[in-house]
């Protein structure tokens, strides 16, 4: 894997390639961007944009919308996919927000993760974009993009976020995320574009021929099997 020095000088070229990477979630406050990042759950950022200005002006806070229903809800979330267990999700996490913390969008790993149908990649999302505290989301782009070029070497996200952490400064965390995010979906795409990469030279994938190398994973113990009797 690669010195830390080498995974900031890498996130340095990929900035450079991708100015400005941020979220393409359209959003105003800490509780519309919580809604729309448990609406992005296999969907596409645009889809979500799609539905959110009509959402958003019928459950303007988690006030309204612990007050409604799942079941008036999933018409309007519909072409976002899993709709039945978003709006499920959606007016849990409302109604927990009125509950224990007074309607506000907590900033905090834990009470976020608390949170109905909200995990660790949804809460560094909306940490680090609306709420100012650094917090690097590991999707599958920036688990395909960190494993190819070697700055991480893991398939489990907690892990790939831990190792990238550790090699960036905070404040470099969620526009580190955004950028991987980018050039996952731009150019590292499944099938990459290594010819209109940054980060050619230094990528460990290119260098091994497009070679994925097998992540590591945990050692398990050897199950004993008994000697079979002839
Ligand atoms: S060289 Fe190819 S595989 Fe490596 S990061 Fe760039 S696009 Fe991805």
């Amino acid at each position: 894997m690669k010195t830390a020095g080498d995974t900031r000088s890498i996130l340095d070229a990929l900035e450079s390639q991708h100015p400005g990477a941020d979220t393409e979630l359209h959003y105003r406050n800490a509780f519309e961007l919580l809604v729309a990042t448990i609406l992005s759950a296999q969907s596409t950022d645009r889809r979500v944009n799609l539905v959110t200005p009509a959402l958003f002006k019928r459950y303007p806070d988690a006030g309204a919308l612990a007050k409604a229903t799942p079941g008036r809800l999933e018409p309007q979330i519909h072409s976002t996919g899993f709709f039945r267990a978003k709006s499920k999700a959606l007016v849990a996490m409302a109604r927990a927000l009125v509950r224990n913390h007074g309607g506000n969008v907590p900033a905090d790993m834990d009470a976020l993760t608390a949170l109905p149908g909200v995990g660790r990649k949804t809460a560094n999302v909306v940490l680090g974009h609306a709420l100012g505290i650094p917090g690097l989301p590991v999707d599958r782009h920036v688990l395909r993009v960190a494993n190819r070029i070697g700055i991480a070497g893991s398939d489990d996200p907690v892990v790939v976020e831990r190792q990238l952490t550790s090699a960036l400064p905070p404040e470099r965390w969620t526009r580190a995320s955004d950028t991987l995010i980018l050039h996952g979906r731009r150019i590292c795409r499944p099938k990459p574009l290594c010819d209109e990469c940054a980060v050619q030279h230094e990528c460990e994938y290119f260098q091994r021929g497009g070679v994925a190398e097998p992540v590591t994973r945990p050692h398990r113990k050897a199950r004993r099997v008994a000697p079979q009797t002839p």
